[in-house]
């Protein structure tokens, strides 16, 4: 037996330092509530970073994995298995798609989906197609491409040489992504809404001229739905909300409530250059995901469910707003559906963070959307009794964290008190 007591203070022993994990350890969840190894309780609106959209432990999919797995785990891609194709066949009737590939996280779906754009340009239009273009800011992963095509430098910084042939332009900005597309784009890479970059979305008439561009110069048009997917803004997919439909569609974090799994939508047409043995992954298409996903896709595609997150939206911004009226840090309040972005008025930018921290003091996840932003993605399914509580935590910490801190602007801390 093992002789050592599982702590926060074990993760410096034996893991590999690229995350700041906080000092609590959770060791339980129920709907969107987590307990530590104390029993103290949290009131989840992080959603382990929008990704349990049905809370904790939802009794639907604790029954769909248990159930998968008194039967089948895992076959490899050598042969195919019920649950995926049941649930390849269910995003297919749901969305625009006509073709699904299965893989485990929302890199590995991006990095298919940049892959398949290469391939199909290459396929269809010859060796000069190959130029990529994204946005900054936005993030799409951590693999080696994908942080390249996130074009951020604290992903890139040390990790060259990146793979070459990508462009980025500002966000939302029209004229720059016109005078950038050529007829050697092959793919238009973006995030309907900014999730790890400040929870900005896109405006209408920046995707519908996005669409409009990559038909002209028939480069393919692929929305990174990881974050915005799965009923998250209160349309099942972001894309559906805006009435622009992409060419390629990835998606992961809500998929599969919090069991790793991820997915590449397209059409058939696009789909048919990833000819046999051009691309795979062993894990991609597990059943025990595969029937994880299937249960959620199920409750997540409701238009019950769907209305209620728009509704739990409003339900959010009053009471955000109230906060705001009564402690003034807000600049502005943002978001869609049930990903939510505060953004820190000027004297308290950079700080995120530590509003996060107090606010896990008071019991509360939240997570930050860059250093300006506190970012809220909550459980869809979060009763409201819940959103609340934890606004009160929330207001609460806010308090404590003005009345010990200083920021840089003085008169406004003394205006706080
Ligand atoms: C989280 C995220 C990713 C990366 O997903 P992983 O599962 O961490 O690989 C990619 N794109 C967007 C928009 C995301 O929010």
């Amino acid at each position: 037996m093992n002789h050592f007591s599982v702590t926060r203070a074990l993760f410096d022993e034996v893991m590999v330092p690229n995350y700041a994990p906080a000092a609590v350890v959770p060791v339980r969840g129920e709907g969107s509530r987590l307990w530590d190894q104390e029993g103290r309780d949290y009131i989840d609106f992080a959603g382990g970073i929008a990704v349990t959209g049905l809370g904790h432990a939802h009794p639907k999919l604790v029954a769909a994995l248990v159930e998968q797995a008194q039967k089948l785990w895992h076959v490899s891609n050598v042969l195919t298995n019920e649950p995926a194709l049941k649930l390849a066949r269910a995003l297919c009737e749901l969305t625009f798609a006509q073709r699904v590939f299965f893989a485990n996280s929302g890199a590995e779906a991006n990095e298919a989906a940049l892959k398949l754009a290469r391939k199909y340009a290459a396929d269809h239009f010859g060796p000069d197609k190959r130029e990529i273009i994204a946005f900054t800011p936005s993030f799409h992963g951590r693999t080696l491409f994908t942080v390249a095509v996130g074009g951020q430098p604290k992903y890139t910084q040390g990790f060259e040489p990146l793979p070459p042939g990508i462009t980025h332009v500002p966000f939302n900005d029209l004229a720059a992504l016109a005078e950038t597309i050529s007829d050697h784009t092959c793919a238009v890479i973006l995030e309907p809404i900014l999730g790890e970059s400040g929870v900005v979305s896109a405006t209408p008439e920046f995707l519908q001229e996005a669409r409009k561009l990559c038909d002209r110069h028939r480069a393919l048009l692929i929305f990174d739905e990881v974050q915005s997917g799965n009923g998250r803004t209160g349309s099942l997919y972001a894309y559906m909300g805006y009435g622009v439909t992409p060419d390629i569609l990835t998606t992961a974090k809500g998929l599969g409530g919090g069991f790793p799994i991820s997915a590449m939508l397209t059409t058939s047409p696009i789909a048919n250059s990833l000819n046999v043995g051009s691309h795979g992954t062993t894990y991609g298409g597990n059943p025990l995901g595969c029937a994880v996903a299937g249960a959620a896709l199920e409750l997540l595609s409701d238009p019950g469910l769907l209305a209620g997150v728009r509704h739990k939206h409003e339900t959010f911004m009053s009471g955000l707003h109230r906060i705001n009226e009564r402690l003034g840090v807000f600049r502005e309040l943002r978001g869609k559906g049930l990903l939510l972005g505060c953004e820190l008025i000027e004297p308290w930018q950079g700080r995120s963070r530590d509003f996060v921290k107090v606010a896990l003091e008071q019991g509360l996840l939240v997570l930050v959307a860059g250093p300006d932003v506190i970012r809220l993605a909550p459980s869809l399914i979060i009763p409201d009794e819940l959103i609340e509580e934890g606004l009160n935590r929330f207001e609460r910490a806010i308090a404590r964290l003005l009345s010990q801190t200083v920021p840089a602007n003085e008169e406004l801390a003394h205006a706080a008190r």
